[in-house]
């Protein structure tokens, strides 16, 4: 989004003094606002970001206040003819319906949050309702959870006068402590009437409670103290303050700290400066990174001002934590993606951390990004935004560079502990030594050795393969690259050919390495459960650990598998992605990461960059506490800039300049943007065929947008899923809007045929 953050937005004519017409957004229509008159009895009332009710077809709707315009439009009621951001034709009386009921008083959506809203909607090129129904989570659109609802039902001791059934009943709510009524009706399958017949036998007793569901009780939480910063954060904490202190227009800060340069702390007592002038804060974490540990730094802080969001909250708690947040009961939210749109009152400051996540980019419809999501909210709220990562994406150092964002660097870790020292293995060698390729490098096994004799824990770490992939020769470290497109040819199983993704050049596999002819260039990977086994072996009395998404798929397992290895139960912990962020184990001094190359091999122009994050995110987990540590980084590409940058503390800098670079001279983002169609549909020819059509007729609007640039229609990396063929289509523009506006153009004319699905992402970040 960086070329587009200061989309300038229509002013909007204040609304009448005493409204007659509201424009309002349903959660079906697509796409359009309708207008409906305003009664003179809701007149004194009716405020835009409101629920209201009215008749739609022949329902009765929910919808929500986009505006309050002096005059209808004249299609009025019915669909209108412009799309949403298109000119409004010149008002023409006619009868409109009436808005039947207020429902909130004070409007779900406040007035930045629904601009955001239209903002969205407009740059993912997405149905406004679906934007909408992002924004406020299902409990509050729906109404599903009530607080009259909340009641609560105790049991009581002694014999009753029951029915066979009304005692059972009776037994196994004694048995679970009593609860919410419309939990323990459906938990206990009956009717809440059920429940209700036994308070009339006197068994049970119900009462409403106002009890708050709160997903943090039963947790024992010590607060803790600002800590006395060390320089570097001294800097960058003032750097926020004065943020939060100005006025005008604030530059989101890019805040560059490496792993251990104690971000959070920064974050704490920025929030603490926010919280002291009244406002309140979003915190963004990756989903993989919102651990009880993390919550509990935060609640730790600033107790029960916190409200936690994420995914595997209940209805109940989510309409509580929601409602305790708009309350400004709770002003500091800690949460994942979503948690951009948390209705904080005064919002004050906005935190992204580890902002380099691709966990940020919703991966369905709307393809937003929490990190763009976020900048923008910041802008139409006037309050600061702080991106923190010790590996900036290059879309933010890009901006950095352009003077778009200010910038506060943390070089050294708290309490100067030092950098691990990383090791680069060049596996060529290995394999050369052994005579076939190798899991394990003998330094490798040589420094796990030392570590289970001195009883200190070891991290191995195997990236886990996407579903795109190119390949690698293991003798020569060859990579089968496209010449016109430089990006590596993706290979594809199926048809077992190597194809560009750019131009859809493609070529047969090769049987040898065309560089060496070393025939092992089908190079394989291997799974986590067979470095587990091969462990096992080396060194029989180790106790080892694995986590991957096979073992963790049990809810809880993920945590518990932390703990066992925290508390020292384990040596190894063999692990993927996983448990490369986030994590601070004090006795970990060795991590082990076996090949460093799969991450290289994704066929993407953000392999370089990906690989350098994810190898400076794992070498932090090595030697956080007194113990130094050490890493070995396993790969066939030695000389990889990536790889060299993450061997060297101070890498980052050289390693975004060489990259912006190369970026700016293929074209690629941040010098342009990406927009990714997906067509997915079970009859493969349907797909081909509209995809290619497709790509056509976008080929069609060059003449008017003659930066645009069209791929060509290609078979995704991921081919087929769910039995479903899928194509990709890639648009390049210099600014989003350049793709956008004309893809918004073709969809207009374009029949999609019955059984094939296209799907946009703006600013793709995952191909596949
Ligand atoms: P980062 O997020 O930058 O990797 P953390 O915020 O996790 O770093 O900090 C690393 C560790 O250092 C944490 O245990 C934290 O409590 C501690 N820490 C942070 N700031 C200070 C400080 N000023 N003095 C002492 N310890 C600190
Ligand atoms: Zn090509």
């Amino acid at each position: 989004m960086n070329q587009e953050q200061n989309h300038s937005f229509r002013e909007k004519p204040q609304p009448p003094a005493t409204p007659t017409v509201a424009r309002v957004a349903t959660e079906f229509a697509a796409d359009r606002f309708f207008d409906y008159a305003v009664p003179p009895e809701l007149a004194g009332r009716i405020r835009i970001g409101q629920q209201v009710r009215a008749e739609f077809g022949n329902r009765i709707v929910e919808a929500y206040v986009v505006e309050l315009p002096q005059t209808a439009e004249p299609a009025a009621n019915a669909p209108a003819e412009s799309d949403l951001f298109g000119e409004i034709p010149s008002a023409a009386k006619r009868r409109l319906k009436p808005i039947l009921e207020i429902v909130d008083d004070t409007p779900f959506l406040s007035r930045p949050l629904l601009e955001l809203a239209r903002w969205m909607a407009d740059y993912t090129c997405s149905p406004f309702e679906i934007v909408l129904r992002n924004i406020l989570p299902s409990v509050i659109r729906r109404h599903e959870v009530r607080e009259k609802e909340l009641f609560f039902v105790t049991p009581k001791p002694g014999d009753f006068e029951l029915t066979k059934r009304q005692n059972e009943l009776l037994e196994n709510l004694r048995r679970v402590d009593g609860g919410w009524l419309h939990l323990l009706a459906k938990e206990f399958s009956c009717s809440p009437g059920t429940l209700r017949k036994l308070e009339e036998r006197g068994a049970v007793k119900i009462e409403k409670k106002n009890l708050r569901r709160n997903p943090m009780a039963n947790r024992r939480i010590l607060p803790t103290r600002p800590k006395p910063l060390m320089a570097e954060q001294e800097t960058a904490l003032r750097q926020i303050i004065e943020l939060l202190d100005t006025e005008g227009k604030k530059l989101p800060l890019l805040l560059f700290g490496v792993t251990g340069s104690g971000k959070t702390e920064v974050y704490l007592q920025a929030i603490a400066h926010a919280l002291e002038r009244g406002k309140g804060a979003i915190v963004l974490v990756p989903e993989i990174a919102l651990t009880p540990q993390t919550v509990h730094r935060f609640a730790s802080r600033f107790g029960t001002k916190v409200a936690v969001l994420h995914s595997a909250l209940g209805d109940g708690e989510r309409y509580d934590e929601w409602h305790r947040i708009r309350t400004g009961e709770a002003s500091v939210v800690v949460g994942p993606r979503s948690a951009v749109f948390a209705p904080v009152r005064d919002l004050g400051l906005i935190v992204v951390d580890e902002e380099h996540e691709p966990s940020y980019k919703q991966d369905e419809t709307p393809h937003y990004h929490a990190r763009d999501i976020a900048v923008m909210r910041a802008h139409l709220e006037k309050c600061a935004v702080v991106l923190g990562s010790a590996t900036p994406s290059m879309e933010s150092w890009n901006n950095v560079n352009c003077g778009k964002y200010r910038l506060a660097t943390m070089a050294a870790r708290v309490e100067n502990r030092p950098m691990p020292a990383v090791q680069i293995v060049d596996m060529r060698l290995e394999t050369a030594r052994a005579g076939h390729a190798q899991i394990f490098s003998e330094s490798l096994l040589d420094a796990l050795r030392l570590r289970l004799e001195r009883g200190e824990q070891s991290i191995l770490f195997l990236n886990r393969r996407g579903y795109s992939r190119s390949l690698v020769c293991p003798s020569c470290g060859y990579t089968a690259t496209c010449e016109a497109c430089a990006l590596a040819y993706t290979y594809h199983q199926a048809d077992s050919c190597l194809r560009c993704h750019i131009c859809g050049d493609w070529k047969p596999l090769p049987e040898r390495c065309p560089e060496c002819g070393d025939p092992a260039f089908k190079y394989q990977g291997v799974g986590t459960q067979r470095v587990e086994l091969l462990l096992k072996k080396c060194f029989p009395q180790a106790r080892v650990l694995r986590m991957d998404a096979d073992v963790t798929s049990r809810k809880h397992s993920h945590d518990e598998i932390l703990s066992v290895f925290r508390s020292g139960q384990a040596d190894i912990l063999i692990g993927t992605q996983m448990i490369a962020k986030g994590l601070d184990f004090p006795n970990v001094t060795l991590v082990g990461v076996l090949s460093a190359d799969t991450s290289l091999q994704m066929p993407d122009f953000r392999a370089a960059e990906r690989t350098y994050q994810l190898l400076a995110q794992v070498s932090g987990r090595a030697g956080r506490a007194e113990l130094p540590g050490e890493v070995y980084i396993q790969t066939y590409l030695p000389d990889h800039p990536a790889i060299r940058a993450a061997a060297s503390d101070s890498g980052f800098a050289a390693f975004a300049d060489r990259e912006l670079a190369e970026r700016r001279q293929g074209n690629y983002p941040p010098f342009s943007h990406l927009v990714c169609l997906t067509f997915k549909g079970t009859a493969e020819d349907a797909v081909r065929i509209a995809a290619e059509k497709f790509a056509e007729a976008m080929r069609g609007e060059k003449t008017a947008f003659p930066k645009l640039r069209v791929s060509a229609a290609c078979p995704a990396p991921l081919a087929k899923a769910k039995g479903f063929f899928r194509y990709q289509l890639l648009l390049f523009a210099p600014a989003a809007g350049q793709a956008v506006r004309p893809l918004r153009e073709v969809c207009r004319n374009f029949a999609l045929p019955t059984g094939v699905t296209m799907s946009i992402d703006v600013d793709a970040v995952n191909i596949c």
